[in-house]
């Protein structure tokens, strides 16, 4: 794969990554503002104190209505609510006396007084644990917000504009992504991150074209208009006509890729329902309202992102309860605390060990942590008698049929009768058969599968090669757990799922080699369903088997990848 900028003509650079959510943009290119850093310690007071006090006072009053004005136009109650609190804070009165004390008393620069004023209050909040101690952060970036104003900078995190832009970034948190308006940013490209990475992830969840793993890009000088193709994975800067051009084509196709009727089906009527992969209750709302047939993934951990205290059983059952409410009676799948490797939970895992992606993560933390997963089972029992949802529950990051059995165990103890687990390590997926004799299903994470499968670091853009599902021995993973699963289902007479998970599921191509190989669903991000289906009414099951068996065979990814892009010749014509 070429990562290094190669020049086309004078003015145009070319920059080839990976491409992991389509659609094609032109913008200007705007890089994420780098991390303020702190003023030096004992920064000594130049000029007047009172014009010090006066300019400290403006800048918290321009950050408070800053943030103010973002929360109005936050795309979600949840990130209004974050800028809401965050407005709040940088409007504190006793910050700012405080701060101007210093100035006054001791002669500090207003930025340093100010760090000092906010530092002293984000030690108090921490040192008051639970709740409070969560906010420290909150503090921490108001203070960052304000020290920017003072110094004329612009303030850390995603660059707020009115126009639409491209951001650039290394790679993006979860954290700067609650606060991310996709009506001003229009692409996401990052020059680290893999095509399973947050950022990935979160493109797909928001519609944005996007390009990770592509070196460079945060050089480019801001304001340089871009191109950026989401599914060839190119970023041009300076783009000409024939980019104007296929921006246009791009427009014209996705008009027909906007809606999902709400039923995935193969073009010989076999159904393949396609459901939701969804965080919190904004993201299963917006789910049901995309047609997704239920939630084939609800990642709770997202629910307590951030906490470090464990929520309690009602405050679960709450949270659990509005989201299952979106979907009326259908089926949701809710996968216990995947806590550990990048989504750490203070309350769960250690964060100083040295390997964490092989660590104590997932189903895993019950043996350090016990009884956060039974009062979590607890929760998501009640919330299922408290709704009308159909609940099955499945656990993260198992590697054996006795780690399956205990689960299911735990979950029938706690009056749940559907039990499944993820299949993410290559040892769940090659002994399918006999967790599936202990479990009801299994859904494949072809994220997490594929890094363990190739040993390559879902997180680091510099491995995207290895870390495609579309490798082979990938596939071959998937192809062993769904003959597992046939057995297991003919020796017991009931018929064991096979779901996708995994962001495999939202790539229209790899959709149908999915189906071809023996998945019964897939779940994926809800922007995602309309292209899957699209393809998926296009094939019928035979046709799926054949160009199954075409990756299967392949010697590399992108060899899987080309062969069965040149046999579905209906992704060309829509544009995906
Ligand atoms: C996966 O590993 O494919 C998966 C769906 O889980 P997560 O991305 O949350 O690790
Ligand atoms: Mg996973």
């Amino acid at each position: 794969m070429d990562y290094s900028p190669s020049e086309t003509s004078t003015a145009q650079l070319r920059y080839t990554g990976v491409g992991v959510s389509p659609g094609r943009v032109i913008a200007p290119l705007i890089p994420m503002a780098p991390p303020v850093a702190a003023p030096p310690e004992g920064e000594p007071l130049e000029g007047d104190p009172e014009s010090a006090v006066e300019r400290l006072s403006q800048a918290a009053a321009s950050v408070k209505t800053e943030l103010q004005q973002r929360a109005e136009r936050a795309r979600s109650d949840a990130a209004a609510e974050v800028l809401k609190a965050t407005a709040l804070m940088a409007g504190d009165k006793a910050l700012i006396k405080n701060a101007a004390k210093l100035v006054r008393n001791q002669s500090l620069s207003p930025e340093r007084a100010l760090w000092d004023a906010a530092s002293g209050y984000a030690d108090q909040m921490r040192a008051m644990g639970g709740y409070m101690a969560e906010r420290a952060a909150d503090i921490e970036d108001v203070r960052a917000r304000i020290v920017a104003e003072l110094r004329g900078m612009p303030a850390p995190g995603v660059p707020q504009r009115t126009e639409p832009f491209v951001l650039a970034a290394e790679d993006l948190a979860p954290a700067d992504t609650a606060v991310l308006d996709p009506e001003t940013v229009v692409a996401l490209v990052t020059s680290s991150g893999g095509p399973q990475s947050h950022t990935a992830i979160l493109a797909r969840n928001l519609g944005l074209p996007a390009v990770v793993a592509a070196t460079g890009v945060t050089d480019i000088e801001p304001g340089t208009p871009v191109f950026v193709d989401g599914s060839a994975g190119s970023i041009v800067s300076h783009p000409g006509t024939e980019h104007e051009q296929a921006v246009a084509a791009w427009h014209r196709v996705s008009e027909q890729l906007a809606s999902f009727d709400g039923h995935g089906a193969l073009a010989d009527g076999t159904d393949v329902p396609l459901l939701a992969n969804v965080g919190t209750a904004d993201d299963a709302r917006a789910a049901a309202a995309a047609g997704a047939q239920g939630v084939g993934l609800l990642r709770t951990e997202f629910c307590f992102l951030g906490r470090d205290a464990e929520p309690t059983v009602q405050e679960q059952t709450e949270a659990y309860v509005e989201i299952f409410r979106a979907f009326g009676s259908a089926k949701i799948v809710v996968r216990t605390l995947d806590a550990g490797a990048d989504k750490p939970l203070p309350f769960l895992t250690d964060t100083t060990e040295p390997n964490p992606a092989l660590g104590v993560r997932g189903y895993r933390t019950d043996w350090t942590t016990p009884g956060v997963l039974e009062r979590q089972l607890q929760a998501i029992a009640a919330a299922a008698q408290q709704t009308e949802a159909t609940v099955w529950v499945m656990a993260p990051m198992i590697s054996t049929a006795g780690e399956s059995a205990h689960f299911a165990q735990l979950v029938h103890a706690a009056g749940l009768e559907v039990s499944g687990v993820m299949v993410e390590t290559p040892a769940a997926a090659i002994t399918a058969e006999q967790i599936l004799d202990r479990v009801d299903f299994v859904s494949l994470g072809t994220n997490d599968l594929t890094q363990y499968t190739m040993a390559a670091d879902r997180m680091l853009g510099s491995l995207a090669e290895l870390n495609s599902p579309w490798q082979p021995a990938v596939l071959r993973m998937i192809e062993r757990t769904a003959a597992g699963a046939r057995a297991a289902s003919s020796e017991s007479g009931v018929h064991k799922n096979v779901g996708v998970c995994g962001e495999a599921a939202a790539d229209p191509a790899l959709a149908v080699v999915l189906v071809g190989l023996g998945v019964d669903t897939l779940s994926m991000s809800p922007r995602s369903l309309a292209a899957v289906a699209a393809v998926l009414a296009r094939v019928d099951l035979d046709r799926a088997r054949v160009v199954a068996h075409t990756a299967l065979h392949a010697a590399s990814a992108r060899e899987a990848r080309d062969a069965v892009r040149a046999q579905l010749p209906v992704l060309e014509e829509l544009g995906l």
